[in-house]
C-alpha cells in the first residue's frame, strides 16, 4: 500500500498575495529535505503539500521527521492513498487503519468530498467507511461528538486519502521571511534555543562565535558548530563566523577594572556584532539573554551592553525560566551537547564582584583606558567563516 505525508500550512502565512511565494518556498524546503530520504515529489494543491516517495526504497519515516520541523507547517499527516472508488477506499481503509486506531475505543470519520463529480457525498463517504472501520476494529465505538480519534477520508483531485490522527508540525512561519538575523551563539544552553525561537519567527541565521584560545579550546570550537548544526535541522544551513576575543580579554585584565571585566567584553562583543552584521547583510542581532539570570543579565547591566548595538537586539528568552529554555532544549535536541564541558570566553577571567548596577558612564570611563576602535578593528581581523550545513 502506497502512503504519502500531507503537510498543512499555518494559516496567517496564506493571507493576501504572498500565498504562492510561502507555498513555492515550502514546497522547495522540502523538496531539499527529501533528497536526504530518497526520491520524493513534492507537490501544492488546495493549501495543502504532497510529498509523495516515488518508489519503495525511500525512507518515509525519515522523511515525516523531517517535514515535521519545517517551520510554517502546522500539521503532517502519514496517509494511504487509494483509488477514486468505494471497492479502493474501503479495502485501504480496512488494511491501513487498524494499526492507527489499535489503543482508541471510540472514532468518528470525517469524508470530505473535494472533487465534486465523486458520486457519494461527504456523509456518504463517512457512513461507508465508518462501517469498514466497525468490521476491521470491532472494539470500536462510533462517538461522532468526542472522539478519541478522527479518522478522515478525502476525495481529492488525484486520489483518495485516507488517514488517522495528526501530528503536530513545527509551526512559526517559513525561514527567511521575515529577514536575517545574527545569533551570537556561545556553547551554552540558551543561545541556541535563542536562535531556533527566531527562526521559528521566519528569520534566516547566522552565527557569531567568539573564542579565546588559548584559554578557550578547540573543542569549545566544535562544540559551537555540532550546535549550529543541530539548529540547522530547523532552521536550514548557516555560516558560523569566529572571532577571537584573546587580544581583548588579555588588555582588559591589564589595564581595568577587574569588576568591569564581563561588561566590558560583552560591550566589544556586540561591537564585533554590529561589524558582522553590517558586512553579512543582517538586520538584526539575537541573544540568549534572560533577566536576572547572571550578573550581566540584569537591566541596568543589559541597559549598558545594549548601548553598543546599532541593531536591534532579540532576546526570545528574556522572560524564560531556567527550566523553560532547558525544556526547549531538550526538545531540540541541543541540551546534551550544551552541557558538555568546555569552557567558554565568558567563563575566563571572570570577575570576583561583577557589577550588578552599573552606570553607563562608569563603565565608559572604564572602557576609554582602552583604545577600543583599534582593538576592534585587529580582532575583525581574525574573523574566520564555516558554512554548516543543514543534515536531516
Ligand atoms: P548561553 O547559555 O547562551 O551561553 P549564558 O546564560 O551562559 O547564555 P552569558 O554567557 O552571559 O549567558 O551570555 C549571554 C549571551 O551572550 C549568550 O546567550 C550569547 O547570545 C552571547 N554570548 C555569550 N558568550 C558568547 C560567545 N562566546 N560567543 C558568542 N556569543 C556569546
Ligand atoms: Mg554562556
Amino acid at each position: 500500500m502506497k502512503e504519502i505525508l500531507l503537510c498543512k500550512y499555518g494559516e496567517i502565512v496564506l493571507k493576501g498575495a504572498n500565498r504562492r511565494f510561502f507555498e513555492d518556498m515550502l514546497a522547495r524546503e522540502m523538496r531539499y529535505r527529501a533528497t536526504f530520504f530518497g526520491k520524493f515529489t513534492v507537490t501544492h494543491a488546495q493549501s495543502i503539500l504532497y510529498i509523495e516517495p516515488e518508489d519503495e526504497s525511500a525512507d518515509i519515516e525519515g522523511m515525516f521527521e523531517a517535514a515535521r520541523r519545517v517551520f510554517g507547517i502546522v500539521g503532517v499527516v502519514r496517509a494511504a492513498v487509494a483509488e477514486k472508488n468505494m471497492e479502493s477506499i474501503l479495502a485501504v481503509a480496512r488494511d491501513y487503519l487498524p494499526a492507527y486506531l489499535a489503543g482508541h475505543r471510540t472514532f468518528k470519520v470525517e469524508g470530505k468530498r473535494g472533487d465534486k463529480t465523486f458520486p457519494l457525498t461527504s456523509p456518504e463517504l463517512s457512513a461507508e467507511v465508518g462501517g469498514a472501520v466497525l468490521s476491521a476494529c470491532p472494539h470500536l465505538r462510533v462517538n461522532v461528538h468526542s472522539p478519541e480519534i478522527t479518522v478522515r477520508v478525502e476525495v481529492r483531485e488525484h486520489a483518495a486519502y485516507i488517514h488517522a490522527g495528526q501530528f503536530k508540525g513545527a509551526g512559526g512561519l517559513p525561514v527567511g521571511t521575515n529577514g536575517k538575523g545574527l545569533l551570537l551563539l556561545s556553547g551554552g544552553i540558551d543561545s541556541p534555543v535563542a536562535g531556533w525561537m527566531m527562526a521559528k519567527r521566519g528569520v534566516k541565521l547566522e552565527a557569531l562565535y567568539f573564542e579565546s584560545m588559548p584559554y578557550t579550546s578547540e573543542q569549545a570550537r566544535e562544540k559551537v558548530l555540532t550546535l549550529a548544526a543541530k539548529v540547522a535541522r530547523w532552521a536550514g544551513s548557516m555560516q558560523v563566523h569566529v572571532i577571537s576575543l584573546t587580544e581583548i580579554q588579555q588588555e582588559l585584565v591589564k589595564h581595568c577594572d577587574e569588576d568591569y571585566f564581563t561588561l566590558l567584553l560583552r560591550r566589544y562583543m556586540m561591537e564585533l556584532a554590529n561589524r558582522v552584521a553590517k558586512e553579512h547583510e543582517a538586520q538584526a542581532l539575537i541573544t540568549g539573554e534572560s533577566l536576572g539570570q547572571v550578573a550581566s543579565q540584569t537591566m541596568q547591566a543589559l541597559g549598558v551592553t545594549n548601548a553598543v548595538a546599532r541593531y536591534p537586539v532579540f532576546r526570545p528568552c528574556i522572560g524564560m525560566d531556567k527550566e523553560e529554555i532547558v525544556q526547549l532544549a531538550r526538545q531540540i535536541d541541543t541540551f546534551d551537547t550544551s552541557i558538555l564541558p568546555y569552557e567558554d570566553c565568558c567563563t575566563v577571567f571572570t570577575p570576583r564582584h561583577p557589577r550588578t548596577r552599573p552606570e553607563l558612564a562608569k563603565v565608559e570611563a572604564e572602557e576609554q583606558k582602552l583604545p577600543f576602535d583599534a582593538l576592534c578593528d585587529a580582532a575583525y581581523a581574525t574573523k574566520q567563516t564555516f558554512y554548516v550545513k543543514a543534515e536531516f
